[in-house]
């Protein structure tokens, strides 16, 4: 089977012999994984690993907690990234509204440059979206035309309902080891609510470990088998047609991932 981890964090040193993660990787059959950039800096290590590991894609965007962190000229950097033949989408970012001291207008005003350059570039945008789900539909209807090469909306945690109308607006989602935890009661519901066609695995490494892994720090992208097994569970499909249509629907999004490292 083919597994594939489209949305995970691979910096902060955590991890160790990175490389020797990559063989992990392979021999827990996790052929592709998408290293998320949340701000400059960690977008630029997405693509040193992407030059350096097959197996490695990228995103490159700015994360709305890290705003603070943000100075002049870094979505500039972000677009130059963003023509690499292995990054695969915009991102990410979005609305986090967790922390009372949220800049909501800043944060949205980060989110609608960066659905623009996604936009302008022809590329899909991995989205960022927790504690804010009035405000981030409201905010993707307005700007329905944006989207229109394609949204993941990452570790969704929403409600199967406004799943509904997220898709309505062409958004996939996808579910990481939080969707395996007893206690998961929604995520589990979207699973089973959400077409076929629009779901897909990550892990969000190196946090949220699937409930077999419990209490394991770090996680890693070789968890991936263990939320597919879950996820086919809940929709009643064999591991082998989930994992396939799951690979299926993350090329259809992610187009840049046919491609190969430039070695
Ligand atoms: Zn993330």
């Amino acid at each position: 089977m083919n597994y594939i981890d489209v949305h995970c964090h691979l910096d902060g040193g955590v991890y160790g012999d990175i490389g020797a993660l990559m063989e992990k990787l392979a021999a827990a059959g996790v052929k592709k994984i998408v290293a998320a950039g949340y701000d400059a800096e960690t977008s630029l290590l997405g693509r040193e690993l992407a030059e350096r590991y097959p197996c490695c894609y990228f995103t490159a965007g700015i994360h709305p907690t890290e705003l603070g962190k943000y100075r002049e000229g870094d979505l500039e950097k972000i677009a130059a990234l963003a023509a690499h033949p292995k990054c695969v989408a915009i991102g990410e970012t979005g609305l986090d509204y967790h922390y009372p001291d949220t800049d909501k207008a800043a944060q949205r005003e980060m989110f609608l440059r960066q659905l623009r350059l996604a936009d302008s570039l022809s590329m899909p945008v991995q989205i960022h979206s927790r504690d804010c789900a009035a405000d981030m539909l409201a905010l993707l209807k307005e700007n329905a035309a944006l989207l229109k090469n394609g949204a993941l909306m990452h570790c969704y945690s929403h409600s199967p309902e406004l799943a509904a109308e997220f898709s309505a607006l062409g958004l996939y989602f996808s579910f990481g080891g939080a969707s395996t935890w007893k206690g998961s009661k929604r995520a589990q519901k979207s699973i089973a609510a959400i077409s076929a066609d629009r779901l897909l695995t990550e892990t969000d490494s190196p946090y949220m470990p699937p409930s077999e892994l419990y209490g394991v720090f770090p996680n890693t992208p070789a968890s991936i088998p263990y939320i597919l097994k879950n996820m086919a569970a809940i929709r009643g499909e064999t591991e082998e047609e989930t994992a396939e249509r799951v690979w299926r629907n993350a090329h259809t999004l992610f187009r840049k991932l046919k491609n190969q490292s430039p070695l």
